[in-house]
This record gives C-alpha cells, sequence and structure tokens, in this order.
C-alpha cells in the first residue's frame, strides 16, 4: 500500500510539474506576442534627495497592462523573460522609451532631471549593452549624465571580468551605475572594490521598520558609513512615513524612494506629480 501510495504521489508531482511547465510556456508566448505588439508601458517613481528636499531622479518601471485593466508585475515576467531569452529584447525597447521619456521632460521644463533603469544580468551576456546604450543616448539625445543603470549584487558576482569591462565602458560614457537591493544579494563585498558605482539602494527589507527594530537601525547605519566611505551616496528604498525619513535624514543617507512621495505612475501622472506640492512631506506631517 505504502508502495501504491509512492507512485501516486510521484505520478501526481509529475502532472503537477507538466502544468507548470504548460503554463510556462503559454506566458513565454504570450510575452513574445507583448514585445511584437508593444503591450508594454513604463510607470515612474521619484527618487529624491533627502538631504534637500529636491527631485533628484525617476526610476522607470516596467509594467504590462492586461486586457482586463490588470497589470502583471515584473517580479513575475522578467524572471521568465530571462530565462526564455526575451530580455534583451525588452531591455533595448525600455532604455529607448526611458531615454526619450526623460530628454522630453527636460525639455519640457524638468531641466536637470535623470533617469535610472533596471538591467539584468542576461543583458550582458551578449556584448552588446554598451552598444545598446549609446545608440538610446544618441537617438534621444540625453546626455550620457542624465542616465543612470540600477543592478544587482548578484550581477557583479557573476563572470566578474567580461561584465566589469562592459561597466567600466558604460560609466566611461558619463552614465552613472547604482546597486539596486543592497544587502540581499551576496555578503561578499569584494565586488565594491572591483568597479566604479556611484548610488547604493539600501532594499526595503531593511527600511520598512528603521526606527522600530534596532537590529535594522544597526545595519543600516553601517551600510551608509561603509558606502561613505568608499565614495558611494545612499538611496533608501521603500520609504513609507515620515518617520522613516526623518530617521534616514539623521543618519545622512543622501536619498529616498517610496509610496511617502508617491507610486510609481504613468508618463502622464507624473508630470501632473510633478508640479504638484508632493515634495513637501515634513512640513505636511507637522502641520
Ligand atoms: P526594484 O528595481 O528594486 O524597484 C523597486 C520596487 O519597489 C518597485 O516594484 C516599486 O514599485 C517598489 N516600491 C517603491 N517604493 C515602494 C514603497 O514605498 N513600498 C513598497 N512596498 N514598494 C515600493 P516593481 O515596480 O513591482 O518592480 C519590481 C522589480 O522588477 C524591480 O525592483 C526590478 O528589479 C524589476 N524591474 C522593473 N522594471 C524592470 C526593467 O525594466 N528591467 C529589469 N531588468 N527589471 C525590472
Ligand atoms: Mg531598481
Ligand atoms: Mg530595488
Ligand atoms: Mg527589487
Amino acid at each position: 500500500a505504502a508502495k501504491r501510495a509512492g507512485r501516486n504521489t510521484f505520478r501526481y508531482y509529475d502532472q503537477r510539474l507538466d502544468e507548470i511547465s504548460e503554463a510556462r510556456f503559454t506566458m513565454l508566448q504570450r510575452l513574445r506576442s507583448a514585445i511584437e505588439n508593444q503591450e508594454f508601458t513604463l510607470f515612474y517613481q521619484p527618487i529624491i534627495n533627502i538631504k534637500q528636499h529636491k527631485l533628484d531622479c525617476v526610476e522607470a518601471l516596467l509594467r504590462w497592462p492586461q486586457p482586463d485593466g490588470t497589470m502583471i508585475s515584473p517580479e513575475e515576467f522578467i524572471p521568465l523573460a530571462e530565462t526564455g531569452g526575451l530580455i534583451n529584447d525588452i531591455g533595448i525597447w525600455v532604455i529607448n522609451q526611458a531615454c526619450v521619456f526623460c530628454a522630453r521632460m527636460r525639455a519640457q521644463g524638468f531641466a536637470d532631471l535623470r533617469i535610472a533603469v533596471n538591467l539584468s544580468s542576461t543583458q550582458f551576456k551578449d556584448n552588446k549593452i554598451l552598444s545598446t546604450i549609446k545608440q538610446a543616448l544618441a537617438h534621444s539625445g540625453l546626455p550620457p549624465s542624465a542616465l543612470e543603470i540600477e543592478l544587482t549584487e548578484s550581477l557583479l558576482i557573476e563572470d566578474t571580468d567580461n561584465i566589469q569591462q562592459q561597466l567600466d565602458a558604460i560609466s566611461a560614457l558619463g552614465v552613472t551605475i547604482a546597486i539596486d537591493d543592497f544587502g540581499t544579494g551576496y555578503s561578499n563585498l569584494g565586488y565594491l572594490r572591483n568597479f566604479n558605482a556611484n548610488h547604493l539602494k539600501i532594499d526595503r527589507s531593511f527600511i520598512t521598520h528603521l526606527g522600530y527594530n534596532t537590529l535594522d537601525d544597526t545595519l543600516v547605519t553601517a551600510m551608509i558609513k561603509m558606502a561613505n566611505s568608499l565614495g558611494l551616496k545612499t538611496i533608501a528604498e521603500g520609504i513609507e512615513d515620515t518617520a522613516t525619513l526623518r530617521k534616514l535624514i539623521e543618519l545622512g543617507c543622501d536619498g529616498g524612494q517610496g509610496y511617502l512621495w508617491s507610486k510609481p505612475v504613468s508618463a502622464e501622472k507624473l508630470t501632473a506629480l510633478l508640479s504638484s506640492d508632493y515634495l513637501n512631506v515634513l512640513n505636511k506631517d507637522s502641520a
């Protein structure tokens, strides 16, 4: 009986795997046609200089709107696009769209606005990312210093020599580099020695309980000190309330991003947001 139960369990498991790979396959097909039909859109979220209470940058975040009005999260489809060989095409579209958008905003009066674009490690595999970035800058007329690329720690640990050469060439253009989700990847910090990052984005998981969890306070304090002594500026991700913002200002953090100012919004909504009183969060709080 035990044997039979075991076999049934196996059969059930196989079936589940089939269902999963079938779902993946269907989703990949849908992703492919989404690229062809230009179904993607970019949302934008402000990154604030929290020392001067000024807008510094907007991060471009990919969205895949569905016919029923919902959005599929990039957390769901980016990993699939990476393994399914589609991330390069999506990535080229994202960089071009983001550069054109930022150049247009600058022409419309947001003269110093910068834009941050997320890159996945797969986009470094074919050695074309440098020319993709150059072309997007040339085509949009955006100055290289207005573009920031965001990379996760895991990318910086992988295949280091090749990726590092590409990053050096990108950084030589004047494009800046941010380390995204800092603190969640690996504990090997040796990579920080190897290339010129400009910004270190402290992952939201360390920010959420700041001021309530002494261990997080200690870790964030240490991250900011370490970044500063390496010549990197820090940006805190996921700031949702003024208490957290005040704490980060006290700790000497340079930048911040989060729902406190705004969720990521469409291009149309961003213009309205940037023309509003959204930066004035601390005054509103004490009023
Ligand atoms: P990320 O680059 O770390 O982006 C920040 C994520 O945190 C965004 O999620 C943003 O909506 C969310 N967030 C911002 N502020 C807050 C806050 O105050 N509270 C909370 N709870 N969340 C906040 P999103 O847009 O779902 O993107 C998820 C991830 O998908 C990104 O994480 C990035 O790794 C990836 N991604 C997005 N767009 C692209 C892209 O164009 N290319 C690549 N390769 N990856 C992308
Ligand atoms: Mg990011
Ligand atoms: Mg992040
Ligand atoms: Mg993230």
